[in-house]
This record gives C-alpha cells, structure tokens and sequence, in this order.
C-alpha cells in the first residue's frame, strides 16, 4: 500500500483548505476527489465552447473575510476577487423593484423609495445583526463552545432576546421587523429559501439575521468564475507537497482495531494513512464510507437522525445573446441590474406556498428564483458581447411523488421556469441560445450530495455550533481513532467559508503534536 500522513476525502473547498493546512505544516497528504475537476460544489465549467458557468456556489459571501485566503496563499496561486456593487436586485409583480448596496446608507435610501418606515427599520436590523454575527463570528475559527457559553457573550436582557432571535423563524423576525414584502421576501430567500427551510419553521431567525454578513463583507465572485478558488487552493495543495487525484472514489474507510489505517477505493486499490479526514456528508462518512459494523448502534442512529434536505434546487444554464430586461428595473439601472443576484420572490407568502409543495414532492407551481449573471462583472466567462445565466430554483424536491421520474420533467420544468422569468424579464426566451436543465437527481449524481443537499445537512439551530453533525462530535473528531470530519456537515456548517476545513485542520496538527515528556 502507498502511505501517506493524511487522506482527505473530497477536493471540495473544505477538503481542499484542510489539505492545504495540513500540506504547509509538512505532512504528506493526499486528496481524493471522486469527479474529474476538483472544487465540489464551489466550480466554474465549460458547458457549452466559451461559455464558462459557476455549477455550484454562485456568490462568496464568506470565504473573504475569514484566514483561509491570506494563509493558503490563495493570491499567490491566481485567485483574485470581483466585488458585487450592487449586490442584489429585486423586481416585483407590481412593477416596484429594489436594490441592495454593500452601504448599509445608500441601501436605506433606496428602500425609502418603497417605505420610509423600513428604511429606517432596515438600517436598525443590520445594526442588530451585525453584533449577534460578530458573537457568532467568535466561535467561527474554533471547535464550537456548548450553545450556553455562547450566549453567555451577550449580556443581560440583551442575552435574552438574542436567544430568542437564534430560536424564532425567520418570518417571525422579518414581519415583526419590516412592513412590507419588498424587504421581507428578498431576505427570506437568501436566508432559510437558499438552506431549502420553511420560513415560518422556527430555528430558522439566525438564517434570516445571515444577511447583515452581505454588508459586513460584501458580496464577491472569483474572476474566471467561483472554481478558481478551488484551483487555487489546489495549486497552494501541490505546491506543498500534497497530491490530488481525481476520478478517484474512495468506498470504504479502512479500519483496524477502531482506528482508520487507510482507504480502499472503488477499483479495489487500497490507500495507507496514518489519519483519514472526510468531507463527504456525515451520513455517506459513518453510513457508507465507514459502515454501521464499526459503529455504535447508538451512533447510527443518531447519524440516521440527522435532518437534510430532500432536493433544493432545480438548475438552468444557460448561453444568452442578451442580459435579462426587467420591466420593473428603473430606467437607466439596466446595467446595474445583473451585476448581482436578481431575486424573484414576492412575498414570504409565495416562498412558503412553493415549500408546501416541495415537502409535498411537487415541483411548484411559481418556485421563487435566483438568477445569476455573473458575465456582466467578468466577461472572461463568455463570447464578446454574450453571457452566462444560471437560474436556481427554491425550492425543487428530490423525491417525486407525483409519480413522474425527474427524467421525465426534467425538460418541461426548465421551460415552465424560463416561462416565469419572462413574466419579469420578457426577452428571456430570444435570448437563449443554448441550454442545460439539471435535476436534483442530476445534482446528487454529479456531485455525490446526499438528496443534492449542499449544506450536508439542515442549517437549524439543533443542527448547528455543538449540535452539528451530532452532538459529542462536533471537534472535528469521530468515533473511530484518526478519523477526522470537515466539510458542510461540520461547523460552522454549509457556504463557501472554509472555516469547516480551517477548524478541522487546526485540531488535527494539535492532535500530531508530541506531547511533552
Ligand atoms: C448549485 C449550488 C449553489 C450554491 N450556491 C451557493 C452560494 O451562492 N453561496 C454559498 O455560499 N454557497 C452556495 N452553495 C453551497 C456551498 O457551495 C457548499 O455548502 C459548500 O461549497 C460545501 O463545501 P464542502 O467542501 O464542505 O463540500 P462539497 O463541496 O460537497 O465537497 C465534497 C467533495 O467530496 C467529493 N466526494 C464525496 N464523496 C466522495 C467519495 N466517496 N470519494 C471521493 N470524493 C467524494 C465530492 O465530489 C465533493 O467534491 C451552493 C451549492 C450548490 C451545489
């Protein structure tokens, strides 16, 4: 067998960030990534000649203002960043539209357009948020402390309704806050709408408070498209050392006297590792990779237990001779309005209506959408004078119970989307000159996603800090000696940050240090 110091399972973004920890302090490390590109859910890919598309993670929202690129080096290794100003743009039914700004101010103003009384109360809620985010910023670069101690960071009375906030909804939180659905419905979409979560469901409140991060870091895409942070991070990897292979499936945890010793890939080769980190989803680690027989019963079920998501997301790319129009833009803004995300969701209303029926296993009616065009900041992405659209949905179900196949609707889905966006953007359906409809079984397949859950597992409160991926294991260890977890299932959970990966790295170089005689 070849022996390595470390084996990494996954050269998605955290497994990628922990090799490369783990690269730079001198170990020899090897990275296994069951796709021929490395980056998971975070890649740029050429779907059609000149035509490049983000096929995961569309904005980056995180990873910038944390360690992860000024320690890996990641400039150094050809990521450089675009900012998205504005960062967000929402049209309406009604013909009212609003823009999102990185300047909390100049967001308010725009807001006071709509309603004054929520402009005001926009700036307030940033406020708030800003200070519940920076507490929860604390734990973000360590092994989460038990739930308590981190409310114990806030003081008094204040402690009190930050708890609250955490434990609520997110729309009980966004009513009580805004009067009107021009704020409410944007911010529950990029909250629990983009964690597949109801929006009434309560433990969904920390989702909706997310959003002050997009002010405090700002919105960004990688220039060349959000897959060349992997190959920056992939290049910091090889540059120190560490090897990665690609179309390499690892299919079981090799494990002896209850430590991991290796991996035994899908041909049959075997992998020698004096430690495995896996950063595949905590259900494939303990269910699939590692297997019930090692575990304990009670840990099984815990594991078994855990909630994910059934499907989120029904995707289009697709090659456009022209940028969406919006009817409801004002005049002069077109430009400025694919800079960002454009978010069709009219009310909390309508995102609960297509949850009702995504936890039904129907494809609804009117999903709410997120579209993206990130051509419009970085034209390396497409043919002069073209772009690159990609609309998500929230929420599509992985699970049909409609008895039809995903196979089967796959293409009349993506036209009964397009249909809805040229509700908003009318040139939509002339402007397409190529495209690719992809399931939620699509998604799973492509990148081995447990149900296409891209956050490994529910982003609810009893799903995060101590409680992720279950509680008593939430260090980055395992319940077999040398294995060792990162990834989305891990805190501080889903999103393109590398923290999971950072955090994982750092218990492990404690643990391989030699303890003083
Ligand atoms: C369509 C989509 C849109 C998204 N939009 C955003 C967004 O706009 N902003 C945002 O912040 N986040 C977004 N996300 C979520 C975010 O990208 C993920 O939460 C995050 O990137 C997860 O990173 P990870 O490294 O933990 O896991 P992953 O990226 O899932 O990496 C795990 C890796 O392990 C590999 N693997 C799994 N099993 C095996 C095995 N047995 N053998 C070998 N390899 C294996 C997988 O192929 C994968 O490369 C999106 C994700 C998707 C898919």
């Amino acid at each position: 067998m070849n022996r390595f110091d470390a084996i990494v399972i996954g050269a998605g973004h955290n497994g990628l960030t922990c090799a490369g920890y783990l690269a730079m302090a001198g170990l020899k490390v090897l990275v296994l990534e069951q796709r021929d590109i490395v980056g998971g859910c975070v890649s740029t890919e050429e779907l059609f000649p000149g035509y490049r598309f983000n096929t995961g993670a569309l904005e980056l929202v995180g990873i910038h203002g944390g360690p992860v690129v000024k320690d890996l080096e990641l400039e150094k290794f050809g990521l450089t960043f675009i900012e998205m100003d504005p960062q967000i743009f929402a049209p309406f039914p009604d013909g009212k539209s609003l823009f999102f700004y990185k300047s909390v101010s100049k967001t308010a103003k725009e807001i006071e357009r709509l309603s004054p009384h929520d402009a005001k109360a926009y700036v307030e809620y940033v406020d708030t948020w800003s200070e519940i985010n920076s507490l929860i910023g604390m734990t973000m670069l360590i092994p989460p402390p038990p739930l308590r101690e981190l409310i114990l960071l806030a003081e008094g009375a204040e402690a009190e309704e930050v708890i609250r906030k955490l434990v609520t909804s997110a729309k009980q939180i966004l009513e009580e806050t805004f009067e009107t659905e021009y704020l409410r419905a944007p911010i529950a979409l990029l909250g629990p709408g983009a964690a597949a979560l109801d929006p009434a469901s309560v433990g969904t409140g920390l989702l909706a408070g997310w959003h002050s991060v997009f002010h405090q870091l700002g919105v960004k895409h990688a220039a060349g498209g959000n897959g060349m942070l992997c190959e920056a991070m992939a290049r910091c990897v090889r540059h120190y050392g560490g090897i990665i292979r690609t179309n390499s499936i690892v299919k079981r945890v090799v494990i002896r006297d209850n430590t991991a010793v290796g991996v035994e890939l899908s041909n049959g080769e075997l992998i020698e590792g004096k430690i495995v980190v896996s950063s595949a989803d905590p259900k494939q680690t303990f269910l699939q990779i590692v297997g019930p027989d090692h575990l304990d019963s009670n840990f099984v079920k815990k594991v078994e237990a855990i909630r994910s998501a059934d499907g989120i997301t029904l995707r289009i790319d697709a090659a456009v001779s022209e940028l969406p129009r919006y009817t409801a833009c004002p005049e002069g803004m077109a430009a400025e309005s694919s800079v960002g995300p454009q978010l069709i969701c009219p009310s909390i209303d309508y995102l609960e209506k297509a949850y009702r029926e995504y936890r039904d296993g129907r494809p609804p009616e009117k999903p709410a959408l997120w579209i993206s065009t990130p051509s419009t900041t970085d034209p390396t992405l497409a043919p002069l004078g073209k772009h690159v659209l990609t609309i998500e949905t929230r929420y599509s179900p992985y699970t049909l119970k409609n008895g039809k196949s995903w196979d089967q609707i796959r293409e009349q889905e993506g036209e009964k989307i397009i249909d809805l966006v040229a509700e908003y953007a009318p040139n939509i359906h002339r402007s397409i000159e190529k495209i690719r409809v992809e399931s939620p079984v699509d998604l799973e397949k492509r990148l081995m996603l447990n149900k296409s859950d891209y956050y490994h597992m529910h982003m609810t409160i009893d799903q995060l800090f101590s409680f992720r991926p279950i509680l008593g294991y939430s260090g980055y260890k395992s319940p077999v000696k040398n294995l060792y977890l990162t990834g989305a299932g891990t805190h501080p959970g889903g999103s393109v940050t590398g923290f999971p990966g950072h955090n994982a790295a750092k218990v492990i170089l404690e643990d391989l240090q030699p303890t003083p005689s």
